[in-house]
């Protein structure tokens, strides 16, 4: 049986992808088998593990049942880490899944058929609260909120957390939020220290310890269509998403 985790914020560019991406990576170094599946029409996990935005079958494929989870399923240059990419159609799936009955759950059953296959499977949502978020909410048990530390942090969160309250009373009741997790922060700065402190003082028990440092080399490592963990290993950020996943496993 695998551990589901979605990485979810319906803000766009606080590091969803980046955090998916790279804890993969290091839990898969740590050498649990892990599969990253992109939930994202945007392809962006796909296209940062070196994989085309074009590539075919993906997700979409999957959603639409023309092939199972593990026929869309490739491998990367990350040992132990796999990777459902998102699939050219995924962006019409928004507006045919709704038309199904149980739509919600098409992801969920999916994925069953992989379970026993990965010890991790990780799903890195679009920005949005839409059909494809829906599904990976009720296909998941943990969800992490990647939150970018800057003035606006707080901004949405609380209606981000009506939102999984929601979800786990109406459709999944064994979802648990992982923690809250602040990214692309910079402690040399008041306001950076101010949000760090603010956001804690708001959900007390939701944050992780481990906090990701705003790094260039973290921002550079997709266009080499390499995790950052596996680009620099030993520069900040790739430090930050290690101890991070660490948190993750010995939970
Ligand atoms: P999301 O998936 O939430 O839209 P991304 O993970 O794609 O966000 O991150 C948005 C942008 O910020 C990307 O260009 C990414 O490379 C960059 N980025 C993310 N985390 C960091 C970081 N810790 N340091 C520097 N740049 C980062
Ligand atoms: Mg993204």
């Amino acid at each position: 049986m695998s551990t589901v985790y979605a990485i979810t914020n319906q803000k766009g560019g606080v590091g969803k992808t980046t955090t998916a991406v790279n804890v993969c990576a290091c839990v898969a170094r740590f050498g649990h088998d892990t599969l990253l599946v992109d939930v994202d029409p945007q392809a962006n996990a796909t296209v940062g593990l070196g994989v085309s935005r074009l590539h075919a079958p993906g997700l979409y494929e999957v959603l639409s049942g023309d092939v199972s989870m593990a026929q869309a399923t490739v491998s990367t240059s990350v040992p132990g880490l796999s990777l459902v990419p998102s699939g050219a159609g995924l962006a019409g799936a928004s507006i045919e899944l709704p038309r199904r009955f149980g739509f919600e759950r098409v992801l969920k059953d999916a994925l069953a058929s992989v379970s026993d296959d990965y010890r991790y499977i990780v799903l890195d949502c679009p920005p949005s609260l839409g059909p494809l978020t829906v599904n990976a909410l009720v296909a998941a048990s943990r969800v992490i909120v990647p939150v970018q530390s800057e003035y606006f942090a707080l901004e949405g969160l609380a209606s981000l957390l009506e939102t999984l309250g929601l979800i786990q009373r109406e459709l999944n009741p064994s979802l648990t939020i992982a923690g809250m997790l602040l990214t692309m922060h910079d402690g040399r700065t008041h306001l950076g220290r101010d949000v760090e402190s603010e956001v804690r003082k708001h959900f007390p028990e939701l944050v992780f310890d481990t906090v990701i440092p705003r790094n260039v080399r973290v921002g550079e490592a997709p266009s080499h269509g390499l995790p950052v963990v596996e680009h620099d290993p030993a520069c900040a950020g790739a430090t930050a998403y290690s101890d991070l996943a660490r948190e993750l496993v010995e939970r």
